[in-house]
């Protein structure tokens, strides 16, 4: 038996990629069949906005599960920049291109290049109750882009201890060590006590 946990995102690869990191934990991740209107992602902290989604999403499945989630890139040298505002930082026309460009145009310069990729996600239950998994992937941002993979700032953000930046590695070994794998095993791994759907009621 697997534990139906539907999934707050429109964005097809983003669903495949949690359907791929959850499918060892018996749970069959679903995207809302409905044509939803997600609330825009304008809350000051990740675990505001992942919360404001999952909530919204709960809404409209009162009796399943609920997950949701929000990333982004934080820079401590810049005051923890672009944050919450990962995906918009060059405005919010912005491209991956021009997100990297602006991002290493603030970071030139600046010597302390440490970086970390943070997920936040939420899982929230037809009681209302929700809890929060959190997972990071520490990293240094380069001087220059590197690698054709993965998206947003990947080719600029390298992994000190193999000396790849994330654009360099396989959707496979991202997922094995990425802020996203590591929130959302944490969410399975407790997800797991609720297989047995009666402990939910
Ligand atoms: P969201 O969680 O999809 O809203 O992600 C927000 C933004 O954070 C993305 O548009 C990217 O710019 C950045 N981001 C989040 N995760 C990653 C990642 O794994 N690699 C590169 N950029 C990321």
């Amino acid at each position: 038996m697997k534990l139906k946990v539907y999934f707050a995102s429109k964005n097809k690869n983003k669903a495949k990629e949690i359907k791929n990191i959850l499918s060892e934990y018996n749970i069959e991740i679903c995207i809302p069949e409905k044509d939803l209107k997600f609330p825009p992602e304008d809350a000051d902290t990740f675990k505001g906005n992942a919360l404001n989604k999952a909530v919204f999403l709960s809404k409209f499945y009162p009796d399943d599960i609920v997950i949701a989630d929000d990333s982004g890139l934080v820079v401590p040298a810049l005051n923890g920049l672009p944050g919450v505002y990962s995906a918009r930082f060059a405005g919010e026309k912005s491209s991956d291109s021009r997100n990297i460009k602006k991002l290493l145009k603030y970071m030139k310069d600046v010597k302390n290049r440490k970086a970390y990729f943070i997920c936040v996600a939420v899982v929230v239950f037809p009681s209302g109750e929700n809890k929060i998994f959190e997972g990071r992937l520490l990293g240094e941002i380069t001087e220059k882009e590197r690698g054709n993979n993965g998206f947003g700032y990947d080719p600029v953000f390298e992994i000190p201890e193999i000396r790849k930046t994330a654009a360099e590695l396989s959707e496979e070994e991202k997922n094995r060590i990425s802020h996203r794998g590591k929130a959302f095993r944490k969410s399975g791994k407790y997800l797991l006590q609720f297989l047995d759907k009666s402990t939910l009621l």
